[in-house]
């Protein structure tokens, strides 16, 4: 059983930017046919991660004739939720809904009968082997406060600065954590590659729900009865076509009036999609400039819970360096804790593979709770986004001068081919929701551009 919270060792939710402050379519589509491997439609989506998906129930609401062509043998892109690993689900990329309130996710789950429930307001801090006291959180909160004023200070300038060269010098042993909060767990990448107007222009996400099912059940469920083309990648895109765009992929070609391409930003700049007559070079920079950031999961199941913790608390450490994750407990009232690894030390790690993750996650666990906790293990998954081959990381975050990178993104090529995916948001980037709202964005143009020319 766990122990008694302790309340002096519970802050209010940690988010980049609550500190700032102070401190459509019916939830399943019907059934249609299986999608077509060739021929004529007015629409060809490539991508059935959260954009896709999107961008496809807007068309279908809309009866246009459209295909969703999606690489890999699932739908959801970085939603995607594992229940055989561990017997309860597991989301292997995005797992907080952000921003319930507004974010179409959380209603769209709840309306396909999913529970979407809160997450827990507290968190706990940890000093090493203890929870962290009142006056300390208070220290660490103020702390962060000044770190995201300055921040926003820092963007309203002329000239965009990365966010750490906007952080006051004076956070003495508070600024491992401040920069690991704000960099790695908030945006996959460290301070020192971040735009600070790029991270003063996201929206807030200091409230949060989940979904017991996963984010990737959700996903799924939104895309049921779609016509996706699963296992079939595009390989190349002409836009210079009289007919309108013709789309190749490894498995027949299509011909389509308007295209929607929502596969990540590293995605596009690998080069497996060759453009024609030339490349959007303009999109193409800019997709070049919104890399993806580094943001993995280790998950340790428990027997048990060794931690004492309680379902979905997220924990932080006061961090001596880079070597510093998160974690959130028992997720779902399971005893499924997730070490959350991410930015430039996340990258690295995850290059040397999952044995180092996992020792890492337990090393850095046994450093916080003791070593006792290894005995409760029972088992262990690393995932490596940045070796998802049709992903190729987690989410985008501009470099210092790159925010205006997600306009460039959004402008259609020859007013019949769009990008969309959760880098072309100016304020939702790196998340689902931007993802969802960008695919709609672009469905809603193309069917303008479809109406004009009937
Ligand atoms: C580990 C991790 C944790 C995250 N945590 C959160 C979170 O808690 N909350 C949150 O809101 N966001 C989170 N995110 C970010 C969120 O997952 C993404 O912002 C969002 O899912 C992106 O959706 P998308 O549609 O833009 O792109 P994707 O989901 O990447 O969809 C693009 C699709 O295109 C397909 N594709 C690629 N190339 C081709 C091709 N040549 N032909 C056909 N198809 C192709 C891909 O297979 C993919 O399915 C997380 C991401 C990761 C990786």
């Amino acid at each position: 059983m766990p122990p008694c919270r302790n309340h002096s060792s519970t802050m209010k939710r940690l988010s980049r930017r609550s500190f700032l402050a102070g401190t459509a379519a019916s939830a399943a589509a019907p059934t249609l046919p299986l999608a077509q491997t060739s021929g004529d439609v007015d629409v060809v989506v490539v991508g059935a991660g959260a954009a896709g998906i999107a961008a496809a129930r807007r068309l279908l609401s809309a009866k246009r004739r459209f295909v969703v062509i999606e690489a890999a043998d699932r739908i959801g892109g970085r939603c995607v939720t594992d229940t055989k690993i561990f017997g309860v689900p597991f989301d292997l990329g995005a797992h907080w809904i952000h921003i319930p309130d507004a974010n179409p996710l959380a209603r769209l789950g709840a309306q396909s009968g999913l529970d979407i429930y809160m997450a827990p307001q507290g968190q706990r801090l940890r000093i090493g082997r203890r929870n962290a006291r009142e006056g300390e959180l208070e220290d660490f909160l103020a702390t962060l406060v000044r770190a995201n004023r300055a921040i926003a200070e820092a963007a309203r300038g002329r000239a965009d600065m990365s966010c750490a060269q906007a952080l006051p010098k004076d956070f003495a042993d508070w600024r491992p954590s401040v920069e690991f909060v704000l960099g790695p767990f908030g945006c996959a990448k460290d301070l020192t590659e971040i735009s600070a107007m790029d991270f003063a222009r996201s929206a807030e996400r200091d409230v949060d729900a989940f979904c017991r099912q996963g984010f990737g059940t959700l996903l799924a469920k939104l895309g049921e009865g779609l016509p996706v083309r699963t296992g079939t990648a595009v390989t190349r895109i002409d836009a210079g076509s009289r007919a309108g765009v013709e789309v190749e992929t490894n498995r027949g070609r299509f011909t389509a009036r308007q295209a929607i391409v929502t596969v990540s930003t590293n995605a596009l700049t690998s080069g497996r999609i060759r453009f024609a007559p030339d490349a959007p070079k303009r999109q193409l920079d800019a997709a070049a400039r919104l890399t993806l950031g580094s943001y993995d999961h280790v998950a340790i199941e428990f027997d048990g819970n060794p931690l004492g913790l309680q379902s979905d608390e997220l924990v932080f450490e006061k961090a001596s360096g880079n070597r510093t994750a998160a974690m959130l407990a028992n997720v779902s009232r399971t005893s499924l804790c997730l070490v959350e690894v991410a930015g430039s030390f996340g990258k690295s790690l995850s290059a040397q593979g999952d044995a180092a993750m996992i020792a890492f996650a337990l090393e850095w666990l046994s450093s916080l709770y003791g070593a006792e906790i290894r005995r409760a293990v029972k088992r262990t998954h690393a995932t490596h986004w940045n070796k998802e081959p049709w992903t190729l990381g987690a989410f985008s975050a501009a470099p210092p001068g790159g925010q205006g990178a997600r306009r460039v993104l959004m402008e259609p090529v020859r007013d019949k081919l769009w990008f969309a995916g959760e880098a072309a948001h100016e304020t939702l980037w790196g998340t689902v929701g931007g993802a969802w709202e960008s695919g709609e964005r672009a469905a809603d143009a193309v069917l303008k551009r479809l109406a004009k020319s009937a």
